[in-house]
């Protein structure tokens, strides 16, 4: 039997904090299934909502688009995952499939998209319900709470990673060592690629951190790599270190940025353009990438590294991830 209320944490706009409360336990409609939740990942998204940085699409909402769970009920037509399977919710909860950028097989794109934890309830709760085309069933030689963090960290980190020419590139910087990038550097370490990881300057915990998953350099985001990038990811919402990045790549070069928001970008002299560099963005994930990134990870030894805390401490792993103070991803578990 399922209880009828649950523990969720909504944003609270005003207050720029997430607020306890007690919800219905919410019913899976045709083609959804309801999960429990049995962690969900904080991402930086989750603060850009919550501070308003992201215009809100719902008041109240739940966020949480990095969400393992079990399935425990089934609404009409949905067959996809049997009661007890084990799912994961990813911030694509919904794409119309009708849409032109739907129809080139660039969901990620989609002009109606649901994003989970934003346009609908997410995993800041004990349930949540999703789309079940949306979802993904995870590899077994992750547990729970370290399967969390793939589920945008490793998705979007995956997709910025392909978008800067995925193993091609020989050597990559990594621009904010934070959840997204010590997966992606555990992933192209195991590619055989070069990794420079940049950090706050001064944070040689941070850097020490880069070192141990196999970055060949770390240092400040005022210091230069030894030498030139074939490309750099961009995962720290700093406008200023796109200029920088683009100071450190190579002619014909590429600057991805992986985050939902970004501070303004300051004016910068066209010649760190120059020499066919190219500066893009990563928006959102198809599932395609998904299925790509899970069947990549099954052959690559990656271990993600977190901090849990129980749901209800969910205002302290958001401040704890806001100062800097998390290495690798906070982790909620109800
Ligand atoms: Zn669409
Ligand atoms: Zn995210």
């Amino acid at each position: 039997m399922l209880p009828a209320s649950m523990l969720a944490m909504a944003v609270d706009a005003r207050a720029r904090r997430l607020r306890p409360a007690r919800r219905p336990v919410p019913q899976p409609g045709p083609g959804e299934i309801l999960v429990r939740v049995r962690a969900c990942g904080v991402c930086r998204t989750d603060l850009h909502i919550i501070d308003g940085d992201l215009p809100p699409h719902r008041s109240g909402v739940v966020p949480g688009h990095e969400v393992v769970g079990e399935v425990v009920a089934r609404g009409a037509g949905a067959a996809r995952f049997d009661e007890g399977a084990r799912v994961g919710i990813p911030w694509l909860g919904r794409a119309c499939g009708r849409c032109p950028y739907c129809r080139m097989a660039r969901e990620n794109l989609c002009d109606e998209p649901l994003f989970t934890g934003y346009d609908r309830d997410g995993g800041y709760a004990e349930y949540a319900v999703a789309d079940e085309r949306f979802c993904f069933a995870l590899p077994d030689a992750c547990d729970d709470l370290h399967a969390a963090p793939l589920l945008c960290a490793g998705l979007i980190g995956f997709r910025t990673w392909r978008l800067a020419g995925g193993p091609q590139a020989r050597r990559i910087g990594l621009w904010g060592f934070g959840a997204a990038a010590h997966i992606v550097c555990q992933l192209a370490v195991a590619q055989g690629q070069e990794v420079c990881a940049f950090t706050r300057p001064g944070d040689a915990s941070g850097q020490a951190f880069a070192r141990s998953l196999g970055a060949a350099w770390a240092g400040g985001s005022d210091e230069r790599p030894p030498r030139e990038l074939d490309a750099a990811l961009i995962f720290a919402p700093a406008g200023p270190l796109v200029p920088a990045a683009l100071a450190t790549v190579r002619k014909g070069g590429v600057v991805v940025c992986g985050g939902i928001h970004m501070s303004d970008i300051p004016a910068f002299p066209y010649a760190l353009l120059w020499g066919e560099r190219e500066l893009r963005s990563v928006a959102n994930l198809t599932r395609a990438d998904g299925e790509d990134f899970f069947a990549l990870l099954s052959g690559t030894p990656l271990r993600t590294h977190v901090r849990s805390y129980a749901l209800a401490d969910a205002n302290q792993a958001v401040d704890d991830l806001r100062a800097g103070r998390i290495e690798g991803a906070a982790v909620l578990v109800p």
